[in-house]
């Protein structure tokens, strides 16, 4: 076997319930960089939750999901791929917050997001947090991507559309991340899907933002009906198009992933979940994030694990592009 990119601690020798607690016992990127190597893909923390709409807590969700992420292993089975073999791995820490303003945050993540690692190079997976914070790293991705023009494809998985304007006068909280990344041109809408978009909705009107802009979206019914072959299909009609992938946890079932401020009965199961994001093989991705994990919701823990089994399925993904 070829010599790993990225160096883990042998978890046969030193225990994975040992030492201190980084993304999946990457390295951490000041050590990485001290080394004068560069990175493929960071991994980072979001701790802000001044976001939400309902339940607040996610601003705990990278500490909760560093810790899950120790039993994650290296090998992905289903894309035969050795993640630390593949890619050159590691956690730059926390994005410095603005716990107390939504915009301050947004302004001050993309700042610090621009800088990490080698901009031409190193991808980020941002863990959240609400999903305000996908903006930044959205916005940090298509520049570092030399700001595509026409903007990234994005898979959005989530139980919600998050593209209201506004909510309390708020227009950068956790239900408007992709109608200001559409604005701002950062996302092209029409090679966007949102998967797992259920109700009950506010308003009737809610999916006529979606629709007058040529957003894709797929109920957790039309998934089970179609298959994973309709995330393939997407993927295909991209063409190879840079592509972000942003994953809020309320996409599965409260079942699966109670520890969540905003959970929606009706979602996918874990194993649904994973098919789609495996169907997702040959995307060309160059970001991701997975947010909205609350562990004071997750009693045992199952929230925060399938949230490090996401990321990982990302990185493997990653691996594999
Ligand atoms: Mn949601
Ligand atoms: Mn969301």
């Amino acid at each position: 076997m070829s010599e790993p990119k990225t160096t883990l601690p042998d978890a046969r020798v030193s225990p994975r319930f040992a030492g201190i607690c980084t993304f999946y016992r990457y390295p951490r990127l000041e050590d990485v960089e001290r080394e004068g190597k560069a990175v493929d893909w960071a991994v980072y923390g979001a701790p802000f939750d001044s976001g939400v709409t309902f339940r607040p807590g996610a601003r705990f969700g990278p500490r909760a999901v560093r810790e899950a992420s120790q039993y994650v292993k290296v090998h992905h089975v289903g894309h035969d791929v050795t993640v630390t073999h593949a890619l050159s791995l590691a956690d730059a820490g926390d994005a410095p917050v603005r716990t107390y303003s939504c915009a301050e945050n947004d302004a001050a993540m993309t700042a610090w997001a621009r800088g990490v690692g080698d901009p031409d190079r190193t991808r980020l997976l941002a863990f959240g947090g609400d999903h305000s914070i996908a903006l930044a790293n959205i916005r940090a991705t298509w520049e570092r991507r030399g700001r595509p023009a026409g903007g990234l494809a994005l898979l959005h998985f989530d139980a919600h559309l998050d593209t209201v304007d506004a909510v309390w006068g708020e227009r950068h909280g956790h239900a408007s991340p992709f109608i200001r990344a559409i604005e701002a041109g950062y996302v092209d809408p029409r090679r966007m899907i949102s998967v797992g978009i259920r109700g009950p909705l506010n308003t009737r009107t809610d999916l006529d933002y979606a629709k007058e802009h040529g957003v894709r979206v797929a109920t957790p019914e039309e998934l089970r009906s179609g298959g994973p072959g309709l995330l393939a299909e997407f993927v295909g009609s991209l063409g190879g198009a840079e592509t972000y992938l942003s994953v809020d946890i309320d996409v599965f079932d409260p079942a699966y992933a109670p520890g969540t401020g905003t959970p929606a009965v009706g979602g996918l199961t874990s194993a649904e979940g994973l098919a789609a994001l495996r169907a997702l093989a040959g995307v060309n991705l160059v970001g991701a994030d997975v947010v909205e994990v609350l562990p004071d919701r997750d009693p045992s823990g199952i929230t925060a694990l399938l949230a490090a089994q996401v990321g990982f399925e990302a990185l493997a993904l990653g691996a594999i592009g």
